[in-house]
């Protein structure tokens, strides 16, 4: 079974966090450092680790992140302008929590894709 981080607990409710929206497959909660006005992180309630670990019975869960994240960016207010949804996988994607999540960004124009190469 894959190691628990701290969405785990934040999904059971037992660390405080704004939860957005949850269902019997995923969760929304607001992100504790904010990159955007909208700022909403949308995980599978089960854990899976990262995208490299996704498997065919996963597929509704992963499904389900996409429709709430048009759900959640209509009841924002981001729907006609636009946002910008971020899956980060492991060390080069820059990924942090190894909870596989994703990121609903929006609230004012988000610039380029990736920053500029350092
Ligand atoms: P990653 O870099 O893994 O794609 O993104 C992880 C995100 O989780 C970061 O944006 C970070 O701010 C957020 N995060 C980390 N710990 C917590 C927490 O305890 N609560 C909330 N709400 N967000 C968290």
């Amino acid at each position: 079974m894959a190691e628990e981080t701290i969405f785990s607990k934040i999904i059971r409710k037992e660390i405080p966090s704004e939860i957005t929206y949850q269902d019997e497959l995923v969760t929304a909660f607001r992100d504790i450092n904010p990159q955007a006005p909208t700022h909403i992180l949308i995980v599978p309630n089960r854990v899976i680790p990262t995208v490299s670990d996704v498997s065919g019975e996963d597929e509704a869960a992963l499904g389900r992140l996409f429709s709430v994240a048009a759900r959640l960016a209509e009841a924002e207010g981001l729907s006609e302008d636009g946002y910008r949804l971020i899956v980060n996988c492991r060390d080069h994607g820059g990924q942090e929590v190894y909870h596989l999540h994703m990121h609903l960004l929006g609230g004012r124009p988000l610039g380029p894709m990736l920053a500029p190469r350092r």
